[in-house]
């Protein structure tokens, strides 16, 4: 594999454009949004520069990766030459339905057609393709330059073939990958969403605030963030998609989302993205403002 076509060049977008440029891949990155692939582009330079200060990478690798990325807002054009092409939109289903019938209508016949999607069933995703053996999830982590797991889901049809290439691709990577296998949330997210519930549904219930929850799971179970924070940074939109996901896939009333997360995401605080989520953030910037002590 040599030309890897990237569809959505958002927070995990970028990043997985990023990671295959930085290791030598021809990378085509797709978005219907002009303004998306300038900013995209704009934040692989700032993380390389980063890398080049740490001294994980030289200044030269950095000109190689950011020369190896061509960006398209035309989907098939930008997929015409992949081997692989790995869908990072956004996280609705009807959405990502019609991406995967274009892809499989654009993309030659050899193509391996992978998806980030963080909950949707592979399966489902594969049955609107003709080559379901060559669908498969790999599912990065945020921030992708800088954590090692990919998460590799087995839809129902996936081939052996096309899973151990994409473990392989994923090893070159200097990603650590994991087998799983398509059931809702698959591992990461199946564990991972309802410790995020309950503890929106702590500070809901008045059990303690914000910042105490966070500090809890921070200094008691050593969690480098606390669960509210994460969901600032994963965004509450996205973490409230993944739960009726669970909730709908398992018909299992323990993954009700929380009131108080719906709530915050129709009223438009989805976290960093939109400036304040359970904690302010300065506009544009990952930097902390200040903690609500909000507790109903
Ligand atoms: P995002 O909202 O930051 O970016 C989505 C991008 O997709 C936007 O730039 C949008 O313009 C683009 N897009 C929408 N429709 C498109 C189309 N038809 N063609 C091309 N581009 C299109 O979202 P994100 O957080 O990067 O999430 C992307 C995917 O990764 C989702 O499936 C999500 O579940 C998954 N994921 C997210 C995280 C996370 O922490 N945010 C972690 C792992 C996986």
């Amino acid at each position: 594999m040599k030309n890897i076509s990237v569809i959505g060049s958002g927070t995990m977008g970028n990043g997985i454009a990023h990671v295959f440029a930085q290791f030598g891949y021809n990378v085509s990155l797709i978005d219907i949004q002009d303004e998306a692939l300038k900013r995209a582009l704009q934040t692989i330079e700032k993380n390389l520069d980063r890398q080049v200060s740490k001294q994980q990478i030289t200044e030269e690798n950095k000109k190689q990766a950011l020369a190896n990325i061509k960006t398209f807002t035309n989907l098939q054009q930008g997929v015409a030459s992949a081997d692989l092409v790995v869908e990072a939109a956004t996280e609705n289903v009807d959405l990502k339905l019609k991406i995967f019938k274009e892809m499989d209508a654009f993309s030659h016949a050899g193509c391996i057609l992978a998806t980030n999607t963080s909950s949707i069933s592979i399966t489902k995703i594969a049955s609107v393709t003709k080559r379901p053996q060559q669908v498969i999830g790999m599912h990065f982590m945020n921030p992708v330059p800088v954590m090692k797991l990919v998460e590799v889901i087995r839809g129902y049809n996936t081939s052996d073939e096309v899973t151990k290439n994409i473990m392989a691709l994923s090893t070159q990577l200097q990603k650590v990958p994991v087998e799983v296998n398509d059931y809702p949330g698959f591992i990461a997210n199946r564990i991972l969403m309802p410790m995020i519930n309950e503890a929106i549904y702590s500070l809901y219930e008045g059990v303690a605030g914000v910042e105490e929850i966070d500090t809890v799971m921070k200094l008691g179970m050593a969690h480098p963030m606390g669960p509210l924070q994460l969901t600032d940074f994963i965004g509450l939109d996205v973490c409230l998609s993944i739960l009726q996901v669970l909730y709908t896939g398992f018909g299992n009333p323990k993954y009700a989302p929380c009131p108080l997360l719906v709530n915050m995401v129709q009223a438009g605080h989805k976290g960093v993205k939109s400036g304040s989520g359970f904690y302010q953030y300065t506009a544009g910037s990952k930097e902390l403002v200040v903690a609500p002590q909000f507790i109903n």
